[in-house]
Formats: C-alpha cells, structure tokens, sequence
C-alpha cells in the first residue's frame, strides 16, 4: 500500500483536526454501550441505569423505546400558574442556572417541559383544526418526534421588569438578554438547541428559548464553544444526500460497519461546508495485520485489534478554510482508517489520499 505518502500527507492535516479528534468520544462510548465490555458498563453506569441524557430525538430520530419507563420528572408551578413537568437532574440543573441569572438581574421561568407523546399528539391535532394539517406539520413536532418527550428540553420564558413575556414574538427581541442566558447554558449542562441558521440541520428555525440538558459540563462547554449543533456533535448530520455503501464483508457485519461510519461522520461535521457525498467501505482486503500494525503504530498507546477502510467522496465549498483541499472540487476515493479498540469502539486513525 501507499502508506508513506499517506502518513506524510496526513500529517498537515491532522494538525488541523486534532483538536476535534476527541469530539466524537461520548457519543462512540454511547453508540457501543451494549457491547459487552465491563470496562465502558463501568464509565457508562450512571446512563445504563437510566435515560441516556445524550440522547437524540429530533424529526428523524423517535423518542428511545422504554424512556418514559425510566424517567424520573418533578412538577413545579410557573409564574402564570402553569404545571410544568420536568426530568429530575434537569431541574435540579435549571434552578441552580436560574439562581445564577438572578445574580445578573435576569428572570426567567419555565414555560414547558417535558410533553408526553399523548400531549403531543393533542397539539397536533389542535394546530391541525386552527390552522390546517401543513401548517401543523411544519410548526409542531411529529408525536414521538419532539425533544420535549425526553423531559430534558425546556423551554424559557422572560419575566422583565416584574411582567411575565410568554409569547415567542414578544420574548425574541430581548436579544441582549438571551445572549446573557446562553452564555451561562453550558456551566449547567445545558445547551442551546436550535441554533440560528442551522434548520437544515436541527429541523427547527432559531429558538432561544429552547434549551437542552445533557448532563455534562464539559461536553456541554465543549459543543458551545465550537458552535455546532448537538446533531453534529454526535455526527447524525451528514450533509445532506450522501450514499453509503457498506459493500459485503466476511469480518464485519453491517452495524458494525455503520457504527464506524458514525465515527468518520463525526469527525467529518468539523470540516466546515465541505459537502459529503459517498462513503464506501474499501473491501475485506484492507483488513490485513499489516495495516493493523500501521494503526498502532500511529497510536502507540491505544491497542487496537481490529482494522478497516472506508472512501469518501465529497466536494469543496468555492473558498476553503483551513484545510489544504482545492476549492469548488470533487475528491473521490479519499481514504479513511479506522481501528477498533479492545472494547469493540471504533476510532478515525487517519484520513487523506
Ligand atoms: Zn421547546
């Protein structure tokens, strides 16, 4: 194989990657939770036991089976009187970011919380006879389809100068004090969902209100700082139409094939506008002790057992970042390695021609 040329031409790029490198770490344990490794059942006990408060649910990914099973909520009363339900953690985490802003002067209460999926079925329904069934679909979320069935997706309200600002159109334009809001988001494990500009992602135009707990600060920080969308972060975005071909393997079977896609996805959301187009596994060939021996050589410390090689075909925006592509041009065949750890997680290892 062309591995020198390979590792030279990797090494610029990685550089530029680096830092996003573990990006995609909580969501690769997350995605391999159910393998039988007792090491990640350990590091994982606090979600097995319960909701996972990374989970996804947006217009393509339906509330997890069983979650209403496991979830634990509190009700509270808002300022206009309302019972709002809401998960434990989750408000637990709310109050303290709420005592928090009321050091700043701002005031905030909840206007809803968690909805069931039977409750949101209802709204459906009464959007639908108000103002028609396109309306509807586009303006309320498919039953089963709605962050608000986790518990952990709350939505504010403002109270300004003793007065409750309840309605959307009414709450947007304090834009200096929803800045205020969401600077203070992470540092209580939430994270602002639906960002503005990002609805070809997120599925919803710009909410400030709209809030999500995932129960880690770090990571919380993490995808603030970078600005990306939680569907990014956890690399269920992936540009529009792409194809992917995981082809026919005698070593790994499909889901296995699809997690380690996830994982090139997700380094892929950092790419900026780069538009992904195919992604391809390279054939059982690839799969060699050989090539084994390459990945850990460029990982001394990570012990990995397993192999594979995907191609990627995708097509450069007109004015490129940072990385070192031509602009406005399709690459095809442009590799990605991919090894797997003894607990059965798949890691980007390298990327290039
Ligand atoms: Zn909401």
């Amino acid at each position: 194989m062309k591995k020198l040329s390979i590792i030279s031409l990797l090494l610029c790029l990685c550089l530029t990657v680096t830092l996003v490198l573990s990006a995609c770490s909580n969501s690769e344990t997350a995605s391999t939770s159910e393998s039988d490794s007792t090491e990640a059942a350990t590091v994982d006990s606090a979600k097995t036991d319960g909701i996972d408060y990374m989970a996804l649910v947006n217009k393509t990914h339906p509330l997890p089976e069983n979650w209403e099973d496991q979830l634990e909520t509190v009700h509270m009363t808002n300022s206009v009187g309302d019972d709002v339900e809401v998960e434990k953690k989750a408000y637990d985490a709310y109050l303290e970011l709420k005592t928090a802003l009321e050091a700043e002067d701002i005031h905030v209460d909840l206007d809803s919380a968690r909805r069931s999926v039977a409750d949101q079925q209802r709204i459906m329904d009464e959007f639908t006879e108000e103002y028609g069934a396109d309306y509807a679909a586009k303006t309320v979320a498919q039953p089963g389809y709605s962050e608000h069935h986790t518990g952990l997706a709350l939505d504010l309200y403002l109270i300004i100068d003793g007065k409750d600002v309840v309605e959307n159109e009414d709450m947007i334009v304090y834009t200096d004090i929803w800045a205020k809001i969401h600077e203070k988001l992470a540092d209580y494990g939430f994270i602002l969902r639906y960002l503005d500009g990002e609805e070809h992602i997120t599925g919803y135009g710009y909410e400030p209100w709209h809030i999500r707990y995932i129960d880690d600060v770090d990571t919380a920080k993490e995808i603030t700082s970078k600005g990306i969308t939680f569907e990014e972060y956890l690399g269920a975005y992936t540009g529009g139409d792409v194809t992917v071909d995981y082809g026919t393997s005698e070593i790994y079977t499909e889901d296995e094939l699809k997690d380690a896609v996830i994982q090139i996805k997700c380094k892929f959301a950092f790419w900026g506008d780069v538009d992904l187009k195919s992604i391809r596994y390279a054939g059982d060939e690839a799969v060699t002790d050989e090539n084994l021996k390459w990945m850990n050589e460029l990982a001394p410390d990570a012990g990995y057992t397993q192999v594979a090689e995907f191609l990627m075909g995708f097509h450069t925006p007109a004015e490129i970042g940072e990385l070192t592509f031509n602009p406005d041009a399709d690459y095809t065949n442009y590799q990605w390695w991919l090894a797997r750890t003894s607990d059965g997680g798949w890691e980007v290892v390298s990327f290039g021609y």
